[in-house]
């Protein structure tokens, strides 16, 4: 009688076995690609300990959006989850930790597309929502609008029941003291030669990493979406909206080619409107998305800029390009297992 248990259990474990690995094979591809930035990330500018820490937040992030999507959630749900988790850290320009405007504020933008109904959303200059994020879906899905700014987004999310946080919330020390030392360069060019202007001009003049966040997704339905949160960049002037909320600048997604989500000189990709570049030459040039990702990305360099992108397409494709010295990055797919990256290598 023993016996005979014993092999209907071993049985019964071998059909357990066999049938998630069918699941597992049969699943429809999934995929999701995030950023947390890029700039002048490099093994002198990071300590091992702030290494470690950013890839553990990264991981945290892509296990996040895994969940939903391997449980047949939404693309849309993925990024959000996803971008939440970067928002929530102190490590990443988006939510708590974003910087600094010129006048001590911090203003944030985010966007949101949904590439199944090209349906988008978008919140510009916000100061009180605690996920930018969740407010930008909250406009695509619960208004006729694409985009709203400053107080009337942020009215707008209370009135959604979103979570509102007082503006202290999203200090943090260290991108105060950021602020700081941009407006002490900011005054010794001032001083001594007056160039004042051309130094707003050139938003690179500033050495400093990014750190915008954003997603992308492919869920089992077969539907691509794209998302991307900021502050923004240090030292910016009141009311300065860069390219992460501009649909087909700084996100953009469209199930029939790719969704993009930028990090970067925001001006140059508004300039350039690298995501629906990218789209655009995938499209209609039928190009590889690395060779599009690579040719937006030049364009930007062309006129001084500086970033990169993650680009993901339905079957799954994906690139994470970038033309300055890092991006911390990361993907996750169908095995579960999460890569993540911040340098060249
Ligand atoms: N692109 C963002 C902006 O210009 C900045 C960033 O990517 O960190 O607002």
């Amino acid at each position: 009688m023993k016996n005979i248990n014993y092999k209907l259990a071993t049985l019964t474990l071998c059909t357990l076995f066999a049938s998630s690995a069918l699941a597992n094979n049969t699943q429809a591809p999934i995929r999701l690609v995030i950023h947390g930035g890029a700039g002048t990330i490099t093994k002198d500018t990071i300590t091992p300990e702030q290494e470690k820490e950013y890839k553990a937040k990264l991981t945290e992030a892509l296990n996040a959006g895994y969940a939903v999507l391997n449980s047949g959630g939404t693309s849309i749900e993925a990024v959000q989850k996803s971008i939440n988790v970067m928002e929530d850290s102190p490590l990443f320009n988006a939510g708590k930790g974003a910087v600094f405007t010129h006048d001590g504020r911090n203003e944030l933008d985010a966007s949101i597309m949904d590439g199944k109904t090209r349906k988008a959303g978008a919140v510009a200059g916000v100061t009180t929502v605690k996920n930018p994020i969740n407010a930008a879906i909250a406009v695509m899905e619960k208004s006729p609008h694409v985009m709203m700014v400053s107080q009337g987004a942020d009215l707008f999310a209370k009135e959604q029941g979103l979570t509102i946080v007082d503006p202290s919330y999203f200090r943090t020390e260290y991108r105060w003291q950021q602020l700081q030392k941009a407006l002490e360069k900011e005054q010794v060019v001032l001083d001594h030669d007056g160039k004042t202007a051309a130094l707003f001009a050139d938003p690179m003049m500033y050495d400093y990493k990014y750190g915008t966040v954003g997603a992308v997704a492919l869920d089992q339905h077969g539907n691509l979406a794209a998302g991307t949160s900021t502050g923004g960049m240090t030292n910016k002037r009141y009311g300065r909206v860069g390219d992460s909320p501009i649909i087909g600048a700084g996100n953009y997604a469209d199930n029939e080619t790719v969704a993009v989500s930028a990090t970067g000189s925001g001006e140059m990709f508004i300039r350039t409107l690298t995501a629906f570049n990218i789209a655009a030459q995938v499209k209609y040039q039928k190009l590889p998305l690395e060779q599009a990702a690579q040719n937006a990305l030049d364009e930007v360099k062309a006129i001084n800029g500086s970033g990169g992108v993650i680009v993901l397409d339905k079957s799954g494709n994906y690139t994470m390009s970038f033309n300055s010295e890092g991006m911390y990055r990361g993907t996750i797919g169908n095995d579960g297992k999460p890569l993540v990256a911040i340098y060249k290598d």
